[in-house]
């Protein structure tokens, strides 16, 4: 008797660990920890110890291993079911394990927590020599402050604050931190719609109102004042529940500000944010008050799906269509379709917002499964641009120049009239190719399939696939020759060149992700355009989306068909969403805009499509072709990529692997084939495509393909389950 009393058995935890392993580790209960689902806890792996989250706690009977036991509770909120459950769903989704999305989940506590605070406060002492702006600053530190904080009040330079420390007339304290996050308030008075608005949010509201799953397409041009729409969802939801958080998705950075600024004058006080330029300090806090509820609007990039938010109410995915929503390396995923995978789960609404939908989520919308919400023309005064195609055949530029007669006239047009134009070219740097004159050798990656890209403010050629780089060498690698490398073809850079050349007194700007690396740069360039400080903008797609800039009239689009070449799946439809979000920059406000696309294929469906305005008939024409061929999303598509270092094993895998493919029903496989970019980082890639009818459990499939092959050390095998790359 006594001996069994001894080895008493307790209870077993099992821990999800953000690694890839398949599943959740067992570990024993330590006496008196008390644990719950949920829990964050320390637990031991090999040498390390790792946080994890509790996910299940059961009664040890007849464990039979010895198990190690849960190091520690941490002390940190509870890790809400919603959000786990939304973690394996998502691992399912990708074919991956669940410890990759919960790493993305648990990213925000990699910084420790902030307890104090450092700030500055009078003493009472008198400053030998008073001025106004000391006395400005003792009278606002009458109350401890930030010491930046200070600076801003009293309106005086850091060196003012220094001076008055060094006389001990200020003291440095040190605080508990508050929380730093204000409860929005969605009694404040929102804009006055208009009729089509105001049809728009009702219906809207009516859907969020039923407080369960639903999805609903918010369809309008650009400037219809979709933003004002969801704003008055955000504001019923957070009003009807004093505990409900809304999350909005957005595609860029660069876009946040405008949002954030929006919420910020609609609720009286900033939403948090959350997206790659936010400090690990900051993100640890808005993790934990996303953790808490204290944070009840949360504005962010696609990551930000993954934050602990224990009472969604609502969900909001803007610029819907927007390709950057798809993550393409380390756990794949598209966050506007996980975006509907966690309103389902959390049963509330999502909101599904462009001006140009991606097929997929038309499709949805016409077969009645998503809820279609369209807002009519432009608010107020403000009109769509006019559309017109510039035939490059009849209308060309003289030889080495990008821009035609007929786009430089509207440009000199607009410049007198003291308006602003952008030119747009989806292509950093200088010139995307550098040739030898002498032996016609390309510049090329030494470890890529790539051509180097010639940026000319650095100097160098840089690989944008890798982000590998080297000085422009004077003389042929390949031949020796000097002086006989030339570039060909046009990057915003040399846009500018010419347009500098052109139009000598005009103010330039240049806004691509060379020029502008961060938020606040993007914020910057952003409000000097708003602001008319340029009067020519050359821009990539960083600045297509979702500005508002009063005084731009023109939108010049240096090459149309840039988009169309390399075919993939979605390169029409896409090329019909960038320039239609692009000339829908122009004409914002009173004055008409104009949109010119330079094109050499004027008669291509989707440049006859966007110039007739006609996006309903160019997406019948392009699902037409999608479900000829069984592509999504009449069909479903997933791509198995392999790398590694060694091309024999590479080959020989790829064999095996096609050896084990299961059979199935309404499944093809296409491939092993080498992928288009053959070589990335001196690693060989290959790739398989799966093409599915929409019936069967891809998932599945692939899950049981991958389990039938060993996977040797050096190669690596990853699933992407709805591709948008296919190189
Ligand atoms: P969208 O999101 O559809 O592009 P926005 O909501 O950004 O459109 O609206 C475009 C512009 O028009 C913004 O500057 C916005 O402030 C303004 N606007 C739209 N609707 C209204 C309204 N009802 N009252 C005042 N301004 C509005």
């Amino acid at each position: 008797m006594g001996a069994h009393e001894d080895s008493k058995v307790g209870r077993v935890v099992q821990v999800l660990l953000p690694l890839r392993l398949p599943e959740g580790f067992d570990y024993a209960e330590p006496e008196g920890m008390d644990l719950a689902p949920g829990d964050m806890v320390a637990v031991p792996l090999g040498p390390r110890t790792l946080r994890g989250v509790v996910e299940l706690v059961r009664d040890g009977v007849g464990a039979n291993r010895p198990l190690k036991p849960v190091a520690s509770r941490l002390d940190e909120p509870r890790f809400p079911k919603g959000t786990l459950a939304f973690v394996h769903w998502a691992a399912k989704y990708a074919v991956d394990s669940p410890g990759a999305p919960l790493a993305i989940a648990l990213r925000g506590l990699n910084a420790p927590r902030p307890r104090l605070e450092r700030r500055v406060v009078a003493t009472g002492k008198r400053p030998g020599r008073s001025t106004p702006s000391r006395s400005r600053v003792l009278d606002a530190a009458s109350v401890p402050l930030g010491r930046a904080e200070l600076a801003r009040m009293a309106a005086v330079s850091d060196g003012v604050i220094r001076a008055l420390l060094e006389q001990g007339c200020l003291c440095v304290v040190e605080m508990e931190r508050h929380s730093p996050f204000t409860a929005p308030d969605p009694d404040l008075p929102g804009s006055i719609l208009n009729p089509s608005q105001a049809a728009a949010a009702a219906a809207l509201g009516h859907t969020v109102g039923e407080g369960r799953f639903t999805v609903t397409l918010l369809d309008g041009v650009t400037g219809s004042g979709k933003t004002e729409v969801y704003l008055e969802a955000a504001a019923l939801v957070l009003k009807a529940d004093p505990g409900a958080q809304v999350l909005v998705l957005l595609p860029e950075i660069a876009l946040t500000q405008a949002v954030i600024d929006r919420f910020a004058s609609r609720f009286g006080g900033a939403p948090a944010e959350w997206h790659s330029g936010v400090s690990p300090t900051r993100r640890r806090e808005t993790w934990e008050a996303v953790a808490t509820g204290e944070a009840r609007i949360v504005v962010g990039a696609r990551s930000a799906l993954f934050l602990p938010f224990g009472r969604l109410g609502l969900i909001i995915v803007d610029e819907e269509h927007d390709g950057s929503y798809k993550q393409e390396e380390g756990f794949i995923y598209q966050a506007r379709d996980l975006a509907v995978a966690r309103a389902k789960i959390e049963d509330c609404s999502v909101v599904l917002a462009s001006a140009t939908p991606s097929l997929e989520t038309l499709y949805n919308a016409q077969t009645g499964r998503y809820r279609w919400l369209r807002l009519g023309d432009r608010h107020g005064a403000a009109r769509m641009p006019s559309i017109e195609l510039v035939d490059l055949r009849e209308s060309p530029p003289e030889a080495g120049q990008w821009l035609s007669p007929r786009l430089t006239a509207a440009m000199a047009q607009t410049l007198e009239r003291g308006e602003q134009a952008l030119l747009f070219l989806n292509r950093r740097g200088y010139a995307p190719l550098v040739l030898c004159r002498a032996c016609g050798e390309r510049m090329r990656a030494p470890d890529s399939d790539s051509w180097l890209v010639e940026h000319r403010y650095t100097g160098r050629l840089v690989c944008h696939l890798t982000g590998y780089s080297m000085v422009k060498p004077a003389c042929c690698p390949h031949c020796g020759a000097k002086d006989s490398l030339i570039s060909i073809g046009p990057g915003v850079e040399r846009v500018e060149e010419e347009a500098r050349s052109r139009f000598p007194q005009a103010r330039l700007a240049v806004f691509s992700s060379d020029t502008v690396t961060d938020a606040a740069a993007a914020r910057a360039m952003i409000e000097a355009m708003a602001l008319g400080e340029f009067d020519i903008m050359v821009a990539t797609q960083a600045a297509a989306k979702g500005h508002n800039f009063p005084a731009l009239t023109l939108v010049g689009v240096v090459d149309g068909d840039l988009g169309l070449r390399g075919g993939d799946l979605r390169a029409a439809e896409r090329t019909y969403q960038l320039l239609t979000q692009v000339s829908g920059r122009a004409g914002r406000q009173e004055r008409p805009g104009r949109a010119l696309i330079q094109t050499w294929a004027p008669d291509h469906a989707v440049m006859q499509a966007i110039a007739a305005g006609d996006r309903d008939g160019f997406m019948a024409i392009e699902l037409a072709e999608r479900e000829a061929v069984g592509l999504p999303p009449f069909g479903r598509l997933a791509a198995l990529i392999l790398s590694g270092p060694d091309p024999m094993a590479l080959e020989a895998f790829a064999r095996a692997l096609a050896a084990a493919a299961p059979n199935g029903d309404g499944v093809i496989i296409y491939g092993p084939a080498d992928a288009p970019l053959a070589l990335v980082r001196g690693l060989r890639r290959k790739r398989f495509l799966v093409r599915s009818e929409r019936s069967v459990d891809l998932q599945s499939f692939l899950a049981a393909w991958r389990a039938r092959v060993k996977i040797p050390s050096r190669v690596r095998l990853t699933i992407d389950v709805d591709p948008y790359s296919f190189l």
